[in-house]
């Protein structure tokens, strides 16, 4: 199905100063709508035409096309958008806390392994909180690849792309994944998606 590009769920002043007007309107005006847009040329009368964007993800998982490019930045970005909000960072609470105690000993150690990957990750690509066969996981993907493509429900992301930072950071990924973390992180739909995939 057509795929429209969503609005962002905040003005694109919301996250400064930490992500800068600039840097949000060219990353969802252009990056991301670039990547809408071809999905819904690529779809156009194929059997893929009437799928929802996740089931074309999964169906295009292992062919590494186009397509899946495509559909999987298509569906990363906005997830990306709903990880962040204005007065975001903090800690969790409740059921969230908990399960980040119990499956990585500790907050301070979830959110030191956060880091260590997304410095990790060698050149464009993703950083992800994802419920893994009820595990609690930091993984990284590269390029466009997705937790939807690895049977894994995906908690939190950052865009580790340089078009994600480099107009704010330049080549400072670690400080723009901290303060992402520190402020912008919106636990709410964090535990939200935990909640939904636990079940
Ligand atoms: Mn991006």
């Amino acid at each position: 199905m057509t795929y429209e590009l969503p609005a962002l769920p905040y003005s694109l002043k919301s996250l400064e100063p930490f992500i800068s007007e600039k840097t949000l309107f060219f990353h969802h005006t252009k990056h991301h709508a670039t990547y809408v847009n071809n999905y819904n040329k690529l779809i156009n009368n194929t059997v893929y035409a009437n799928k929802a964007l996740e089931t074309v993800i999964k169906e295009t998982a292992n062919g590494n096309s186009n397509l899946f490019n495509n559909s999987a930045q298509a569906w990363n970005h906005t997830f990306f958008w709903n990880c962040l909000k204005q007065n975001g960072g903090g800690k969790p609470t409740g059921e969230l806390q908990l399960k980040i105690e119990s499956d990585f000993g500790s907050f301070e150690k979830f959110i030191e392994i956060f880091k260590t990957t997304a410095t990790e990750q060698f050149g464009n690509g993703w950083v992800w909180l994802v419920l893994d066969k009820g595990l609690l996981k930091v993984t990284k993907t590269t390029n466009s690849d997705t937790p939807l493509a690895h049977n894994q429900a995906a908690l939190f992301t950052v865009d580790l792309w340089e078009h994600a930072y480099y107009l704010d950071y330049q080549n400072r990924r670690l400080d723009f994944v901290s303060t992402i973390l520190e402020n912008l992180i919106n636990w709410d739909f964090v535990t939200r998606n935990l909640t939904t995939n636990s079940n």
